[in-house]
């Protein structure tokens, strides 16, 4: 059997318990920690639909399907999109028929489900070596050659997958996995990242247990380094401890995840994070088409008063935001802002388009939010608004920002020599309090791409690379 619908066990093991029940066994098993404790549980809420990341139910509960917590909100359908998650595909059992029409190869899978692959698109995705590079990872075929009235002429289907011969003389051989997961029509997984780590949103509880490695550990293994880039993909920041209180050492650090970013600020100060001012909770980069990912500082002297550093997790308010206020949340979600960077004479930075919203979602991956750009004190004038924008846009601005400034939802704390933080500039807000005295901060930042590229490499092989593009 090719695919075992574990959608079916899972709804008939659910029928004996109470909802209630589920729900509380799973989330205190699986929320067991101080901060989480203190916040709500793990629930992505999606244009008014609630549903945990199946990746997170499954793998906790595969063993234990009855206690896979159940929202009492779910809708039937939503039921059903929920449980295609629990699909569990084998490469190695066969599907039960393949069948062709003049325009389409179609796969009737074991579980009942039909995927439905057009000629074009399958000959296209050929990955033999001829038509993929294995190496490189990149299409040799032309796909301008493929003739408009391509059409299979056998289909053999296997124990690893189907082998097609096509009427341009190719033959194509397609591994099961790898259909069904890519499989359009229809869409049996929802689109999702490649690599799927969870992330945990924190608020000022996290002080309790901030998550920290060892200097020693990054430097001198794969296992240290995947560590820290886990945390800064979970939590959207990492301490890393015992580091020398050094320019080269620190920058070195900075190094294992990729090269440094230069920019503008490398040689000139027009900015007030080079002032004593206090600092209210934001992201960097706001006026860059393209915020710079990951931002690093490392205190290697400090003999004052004050200075203590900021973080708010900007997706943890986010959510909150679009609980207490869905339209609110669509406005900062719409609402471009445009923003500058020209605090000195040669310089006037703004980002290409003109501007972004606070909070931005990814339409290929279920509209989910990736980034928050926010800088008030880097906003330029807003006179692309409409007329009746204008007191929408500031209601939105005054309750995000209340949010963020919620005592609840800050964490403060002192950085010291030997410290160094790393947090993720498209999720995490940072600021600080006024100081006074001899302080020496360090600091540097990374592309996002270059660090995404890093993470996904510490945490998959490459056969799970191959099957993913
Ligand atoms: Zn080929």
């Amino acid at each position: 059997m090719l695919c075992r619908s574990l959608g079916f066990k899972f709804t008939s093991h659910i029928k004996k318990i109470k909802p209630e029940r589920c729900l509380g066994t799973a989330y205190n098993k699986y929320f067991n920690n101080k901060y989480f404790k203190s916040i709500e549980p793990h629930i992505v809420k999606t244009r008014n639909l609630f549903y945990l990341p199946s990746n997170l139910v499954f793998n906790q509960y595969k063993n234990d399907l009855c206690q896979v917590p159940l929202i009492k909100s779910f809708s039937n359908n939503l039921n059903k999109t929920y449980l295609r998650n629990f699909i569990k595909i084998s490469d190695t059992e066969d599907a039960i028929t393949v069948s062709t029409t003049t325009s389409k190869v179609i796969v009737d899978w074991q579980d009942n489900q039909t995927s439905k692959f057009h000629n074009i698109w399958l000959r296209d995705h050929c990955k033999c070596s001829e038509c993929y590079h294995q190496i490189t990872k990149q299409r040799l075929l032309d796909t301008f050659s493929i003739p408009e009235d391509i059409k299979a002429i056998s289909t053999s289907p296997g124990p690893e997958g189907i082998e097609i011969k096509w009427n341009d003389e190719h033959k194509s051989f397609f591994k099961w996995g790898w259909l069904r997961r890519h499989s359009y029509d229809p869409k049996f997984i929802d689109n999702q990242k490649i690599l799927n780590i969870r992330k945990t949103l924190w608020n000022a509880g996290i002080k309790d247990c901030p998550p920290i490695v060892q200097y020693i550990d990054v430097m001198n293994t794969k296992e240290g380094l995947a560590s820290l880039l886990k945390n800064i993909s979970e939590f959207g920041f990492c301490f890393i401890d015992d580091v020398p209180h050094a320019v080269k050492e620190t920058e070195e650090l900075a190094k294992r995840i990729c090269f440094i970013r230069e920019t503008h600020y490398d040689l000139e100060h027009g900015d007030t994070a080079y002032t004593t001012l206090p600092l209210r909770a934001h992201t960097d980069n706001t006026y860059f088409t393209d915020p710079s990912g990951l931002q690093m500082f490392h205190l290697i002297e400090f003999d004052g008063k004050g200075g203590s550093s900021l973080l708010v997790d900007g997706f943890y308010v986010a959510r909150q935001l679009r609980t207490k206020s869905p339209t609110a949340y669509e406005t900062l979600s719409t609402i471009t802002i445009p923003t500058h960077s020209a605090g000195d004479p040669n310089t006037l930075i703004q980002p290409t388009p003109n501007g972004y919203p606070i909070l931005n979602h990814d339409p290929l991956l279920n509209n989910s939010l990736y980034q928050i750009r926010y800088n008030n004190d880097d906003r330029s004038t807003m006179n692309h608004l409409e007329s009746e924008q204008v007191l929408e846009f500031y209601d939105a601005l005054r309750k995000w920002n209340s949010l963020l400034k919620d005592k609840h939802n800050e964490y403060w704390f002192q950085l010291k020599p030997g410290r160094v933080v790393i947090f993720d500039n498209w999720r995490v807000l940072h600021g600080r309090d006024k100081f006074s005295g001899h302080r020496r901060l360090i600091g540097c930042y990374l592309n996002w791409d270059d660090y995404q590229s890093r993470l996904k490499i510490s945490h998959l092989s490459q056969k799970e690379i191959l099957e993913s593009l």
